[in-house]
């Protein structure tokens, strides 16, 4: 379908000329996301600058019942901006100033577009600290990542998006701009309207603009390195690390194979004879990091850990880092098509998890690499295949099927942190149950009657 010649004049008038692309070219980049193999031309891409111009689009998309799609930077691994209906692909980079750093009141105020890594860096040159890091943060907006709850290396200790919104405005299908929540740390007034757009994943509102709370910039950070025979042991070496009292910033683990992936992809001197490695961190004054660190140190040690190194500068600790970081890279080099997908279990049972995935992975014959947040529970088992076999992408499929229902038998999750967008969405019901799912979609029926915000996602 394409627009209403009509419709194109009224958006052009709501945000400009310049700003609204229905041109071929102009769409092709905007049919995908980060999500490999699914594909969606819109009919136009706009791009608003204000809360206003983003509430009389919507208003128009309600009136026609044009689907509206609202984006960030793209970088989701769910199809959560996927246009497979068509309509507007609303692009909220244009909305990137940041507002306000306030070291008084231990906040900042942003625009939905701003890119987490400019916030983050706002924020230090204020001696602050803004806590959630997701691997894409150079790119992803804090707009896509409140939208998507999204998480990082530091979720142990510090949590995830969600711990850190303490205010929106957000314009509904229906075109009235809101204020949740705001500069308050305790405020019980109402249903807590900024948790449920948090996370909501561009189904209830577009958010224009994000209060989010900030921390003291730790004085410092270390990192240290164990290699373990099995993931097993690494597993339990977790369980003891947080039973013995210590919430290390970063608790990151590789199996085997990530391992062998990254050595070769940045020679980083990484163990190639290692069953898992555990990666560990954490941040604060001087003497109780290195205090906690050895101590995680030990307790590796004392659960079978064959080698432990603590990085004596901090150039060592970034390129320790930078293992974790560049996991995804890495597995992408050995095929042309990587599915990274997204399970969360219980904390003590993540070895288990990993064992049930090497052998859905040996059934279905798809090589599966294993990678993820050891303190959370949340792993990325990453597929890497041939684009053109079809075959072996169909085998994928299932096995991420079986995958994500060994999660859901083990009390865990289909997603922790990338979001169901439109390629969970099968899986949701299962987790869910049938009296949520019902319930998510009266909440959404509630925000947007006309159902044009983000159809195909949560709540359809
Ligand atoms: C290399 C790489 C590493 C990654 N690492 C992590 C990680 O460590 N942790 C993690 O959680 N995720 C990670 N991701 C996934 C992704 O970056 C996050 O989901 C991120 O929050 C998406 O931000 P974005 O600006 O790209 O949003 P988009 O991808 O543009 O959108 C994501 C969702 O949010 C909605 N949305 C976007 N902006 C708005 C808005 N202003 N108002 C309402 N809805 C909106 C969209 O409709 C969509 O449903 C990674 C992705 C890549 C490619």
């Amino acid at each position: 379908m394409s627009l209403d010649r009509d419709v194109v004049g009224e958006l052009e008038t709501i945000v400009g000329a310049d700003h609204v692309r229905t041109g071929r070219g102009d769409l092709e980049p905007y049919a995908r996301d980060a999500t490999p193999l699914f594909r969606g031309v819109p009919d136009a891409v706009v791009s608003p600058r204000t809360a206003e111009e983003v509430a009389a689009v919507l208003r128009l998309a309600t009136r026609t019942g044009i689907p509206v799609i609202p984006r960030g930077a793209g970088s989701n691994l769910s199809a959560g901006t996927l246009a497979d209906r068509g309509g507007i692909v609303l692009v909220l980079t244009r909305m990137d100033r940041i507002l306000e750093i306030s070291p008084d009141e231990l906040l900042a105020r942003v625009e939905a577009g701003v890119t987490t890594a400019a916030l983050g860096e706002a924020a230090a040159a204020k001696g602050l600290l803004y806590a959630p890091d997701p691997g894409s943060r150079t790119v992803s907006t804090v707009g896509g990542n409140v939208a998507t709850c999204a998480g990082g290396l530091r979720g142990l200790k510090y949590g995830v998006t969600r711990n850190y919104v303490l205010g929106t405005t957000a314009v509904l299908p229906t075109g009235e701009i809101i204020r949740t929540g705001g500069r308050l740390w305790k405020d019980v007034a109402g249903y807590d309207l900024t948790r449920l757009l948090t996370g909501s994943e561009g189904t209830l509102g577009v958010l224009t603009e994000i209060t989010v709370a900030l921390l003291p910039m730790p004085a410092t950070t270390n990192t240290g390195v164990a290699y373990f025979p099995t993931l097993a042991d690494a597993g339990r070496a977790v369980t003891a690390v947080i039973g013995d009292g210590i919430v290390p910033a970063t608790l990151e683990f590789l199996d085997a194979k990530c391992i062998g992936a990254v050595e070769e992809y940045a020679n980083l001197g990484l163990r190639l004879d290692a069953g898992a490695l555990l990666l560990f961190g954490d941040d604060g004054a001087a003497d109780a990091v290195e205090r906690n660190l050895t101590r995680i140190g030990e307790l590796c040690t004392a659960h079978r850990a064959m080698e432990v190194t603590l990085a004596a500068d901090v150039a060592r600790s970034d390129a320790l880092l930078a293992a974790r970081r560049c996991s995804l890279p890495a597995l992408s080099r050995l095929g042309t098509l990587t599915i990274l997908e997204d399970a969360t279990v219980p904390r003590p049972r993540l070895a288990e998890m990993v064992g049930r995935i090497d052998e859905i992975a040996e059934r279905y014959d798809v090589p599966i690499a294993t990678f993820g947040h050891a303190g959370d529970g949340n792993l990325h088992p990453t597929c890497v295949v041939d684009r053109q076999d079809d075959a072996a992408i169909e085998r994928a499929h299932k096995a991420f099927g079986d995958v994500f229902a060994a999660a859901i038998g083990m009390d865990g999750t289909i997603t922790g942190e990338h979001g169901v967008g439109a390629a969970k969405l099968p899986y949701l019901e299962a987790r869910l149950g049938a009296d949520q799912m019902a319930l998510l979609r009266r909440i959404k029926a509630a925000f947007d009657p006309a159902g044009i915000l983000n159809p195909g996602k949560l709540g359809s």
